[in-house]
């Protein structure tokens, strides 16, 4: 039903407040705004009036606000009823509506409807629930960033690099009896690469603003009594997890949520990775595997005192997983005469810190950020989600096979159903080609009255 009825919902938070607002939007909005309000105010001018029950007993008075369809919010009538902002007005308010045929409105329902009625695109929409939901100073800006449509004008961008492709492609195929071979043509390659190469840069941004949503996740692990659990508590600020010389004090997973400069950080310390520990150790090291992964990173600690050679990763390697990066941290710093060797070539990276004193932290926050591409914050990041990610990477992956089938076998129907695969794909994350149930699920995923 939706577009054919008339929503109503709090658009203010639940709780008192100076003002609270009640958002209709529909094709009744603006013959329920006469009735709840005596007349129809004005086209988006902020009118006094009082909001009537059905006795025509004022429930309060505030301000009205009509915005005729299509100039509003979800491009339908959308009248606003600025109360007092107390629970029970705006239940009484919202109840008057709903007597007068209105019915509340589902999570997200509004952004959904602005995005029926080309409001805002898919990707756009997702950010109206971001930015309501930023964490972080860095996330608030990517959010609106995405918002104003950035993300979706890259994403626009590549869908049009596809376009072109396609279109020189399938005259390849309808002029397959003409003496010109389009796919001979060198600069038809030269287009595919230079698109690949775009793509490598709208992914970047994506993966950073991904990460300003979600957050990254380190997991720390290493031996027992190598500092896990100091480093956790240097990380926090506080002691979040105990902290003894006894091996095997950590015994599950401890989970600390923090921030590096606006990025937010999920770090987790493990039951230290022994041989020979009781059953509820060999429970904590099996979801300290499990932990790791799902990481984004391994912080692998070493006791840089009694194992500077870092023996114990070597021995952990094979069993940490193969795809998620690791950095050895050299923990006790504070108990050597002089630094370890530079780092070999090939291996992870390696950092020196004290988690006893604090040297090296800021190295390592600093460690952190690069590795994630963090400072390519400066240029100012959109917002995005896992599922845009995953979106752009099938995108680019029907783009590489298209490029190989050119390269291969001078396909030009292939190549032409990798390019159209790849313009579903984009068409995915603004909304393009999405279906019900993605649709569904993602507006769920917003608050009531949004
Ligand atoms: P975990 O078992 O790996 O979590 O290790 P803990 O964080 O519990 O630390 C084990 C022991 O090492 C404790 O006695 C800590 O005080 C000590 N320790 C941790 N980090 C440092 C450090 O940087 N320098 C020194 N000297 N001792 C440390």
């Amino acid at each position: 039903m939706t577009g054919t009825d008339t929503i109503v919902a709090a658009a203010t938070p639940p709780g008192r407040g100076g003002v609270g607002i009640v958002r209709l939007s529909g094709p009744r909005a603006a013959e329920l705004a006469t009735l709840l309000t005596g007349a129809l105010p004005p086209a988006r001018r902020a009118t006094p009036a009082r909001f009537l029950d059905a006795a025509g007993e004022p429930i309060d008075a505030g301000l009205a606000l009509f915005f005729p369809a299509p100039h509003s919010y979800t491009g339908e009538h959308v009248l606003e009823l600025h109360a007092h902002g107390g629970p029970l007005v705006m239940e009484a308010l919202v109840e008057r509506a709903l007597e007068l045929g209105a019915r509340r409105a589902e999570p997200g329902e509004f952004t959904q409807r602005a995005f029926l009625n080309d409001k805002l695109d898919l990707a756009q929409a997702e950010a109206v629930a971001d930015l309501i939901d930023a964490g972080s100073r860095e996330a608030r800006r990517a959010a609106l960033r995405s918002l104003q449509g950035e993300f979706s004008v890259m994403v626009r961008g590549l869908t049009e690099g596809v376009i072109e492709l396609r279109t020189h492609v399938e005259a390849a195929i309808d002029f397959a009896e003409e003496e010109i071979d389009f796919l001979a043509d060198r600069e038809l390659g030269a287009r595919l690469d230079a698109l690949r190469g775009r793509f490598e840069r709208v992914l970047e941004s994506a993966r950073v603003g991904r990460l300003l949503r979600d957050g990254l996740t380190v997991v720390i692990a290493g031996r027992p009594n190598a500092g896990k659990s100091s480093l956790l508590n240097r990380l926090a600020g506080y002691d979040a997890a105990i902290v003894t010389p006894l091996p095997g004090t950590t015994r599950d997973v401890v989970r600390e949520h923090l921030h590096l400069d606006g990025l937010p950080l999920h770090v987790l310390d493990t039951a230290g990775l022994r041989a020979g520990g009781d059953l509820v150790e060999e429970e904590g090291m099996r979801r300290a595997h499990t932990e790791m992964q799902r990481a984004d990173r391994v912080l692998f600690v070493i006791d840089a005192a009694a194992d500077p050679a870092a023996a114990a990763y070597r021995e952990e390697a094979a069993r940490l997983p193969a795809d998620v990066p690791v950095t050895l941290v050299f923990n006790k710093s504070d108990l050597l005469a002089e630094r370890p060797l530079a780092d070999p070539p090939g291996g992870p990276p390696r950092l020196l810190l004290s988690a006893l004193t604090g040297a090296g932290l800021e190295e390592l926050r600093a460690h952190l950020k690069s590795c994630l591409g963090y400072q390519t914050l400066e240029g100012g990041t959109v917002s995005a989600r896992r599922r845009h990610l995953e979106a752009l990477a099938r995108a680019r992956a029907h783009l590489e096979e298209a490029a190989r089938q050119l390269r291969e076998r001078r396909a030009a129907e292939l190549v032409a159903e990798e390019l159209r695969g790849a313009q579903r794909a984009l068409g995915g994350i603004t909304g393009e080609f999405t279906s019900e149930d993605l649709l569904a699920r993602i507006f769920a995923g917003f608050c009531i009255g949004k």
